[in-house]
């Protein structure tokens, strides 16, 4: 868990998404669940995952008459197709139903488009006043101290376009997922293997790099990201040169390492 050494907040974080319980992906939970309590933690924490995600965690807890004090939710998975599991005014989440050895979900994170931008000088020049930048924001036109009515769009732009991006792991090559996808920014899909060992796919439901540049590519999201890898591989260079080969904007994962996008 290298959640400690990067510049995360823990008060800041709210939320935990667990996509299936192989160990890999869950064993860690427990130990930042303690840690928060160490910390003093006090506020709520909602956990989502998989059916059964709740009675790992409260087993482990009990049996080791380790107390949590803050406020602690669980909201478990059972659906087959995606559902809307979080929404507040900034951010709506969605699951990803994924196909893999066992019952298992990525997620789509989106952001809400924000407010119109004023272009300040513009709104000035047309002597508005400040009073009716709120109503620019939200796209109305506004009077200026003559009274006359200036165009929303002769003094604001466009919001930026809202920042999306989807987690997908673990999963076999399941092209179902690429309408949930389309034209997000930034792909995080599996790849455990590379295309030379593309039958342990089958066997572990898992996808190779080349497959999931071809998710990446048919959704035609902006940047896919590659990680899971199989410890069997020394470079893993070899996961972007055959994913590129598919499709070009392709960065690699790799522990403590940031994308700010
Ligand atoms: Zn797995």
């Amino acid at each position: 868990m290298h959640l400690r050494r990067s510049k995360v907040k823990f008060s800041r974080i709210k939320q935990i998404f667990i996509s299936h319980l192989h160990g890999d992906h869950y064993y860690g939970l427990i130990g930042l669940l303690s840690t928060f309590e160490l910390l003093g933690r006090k506020g709520e924490l909602t956990i989502y995952g998989p059916k059964g995600i709740k009675k790992i965690i409260l087993v482990q807890l009990e049996l080791s008459e380790a107390h949590i004090s803050y406020p602690m939710h669980f909201i478990e998975l059972e659906s087959d197709a995606p559902e809307r599991i979080y929404e507040d005014d900034k951010v709506m989440v969605d699951t990803i139903p994924l196909h893999h050895r066992v019952y298992c979900n990525g997620y789509l994170f989106r952001a809400k488009p924000g407010p119109r931008r004023i272009v300040i000088e513009a709104a000035k020049e047309a002597e508005i006043d400040v009073a009716y930048f709120n109503r620019l924001k939200q796209g109305h036109a506004a009077p200026n101290k003559h009274g006359v009515l200036i165009p929303n769009t002769s003094v604001t732009l466009d919001p930026h376009p809202p920042k999306s991006y989807a987690f997908c792991s673990d999963t076999k090559y399941f092209p179902e997922i690429v309408k949930q996808l389309k034209n997000i920014q930034v792909l995080y899909h599996e790849s455990t293997f590379l295309e030379a060992h593309k039958d342990l796919c089958e066997r572990t439901m898992h996808s190779t790099a080349k497959e999931a540049a071809h998710i990446a590519k048919v959704a035609k999201v902006e940047t896919l990201v590659l990680g899971h890898y199989s410890g069997r591989y020394r470079n893993l260079e070899d996961f972007r040169t055959e994913a590129q080969e598919v499709f070009q904007n392709t960065l690699l994962a790799k522990d403590g390492k940031e994308f700010i996008f």
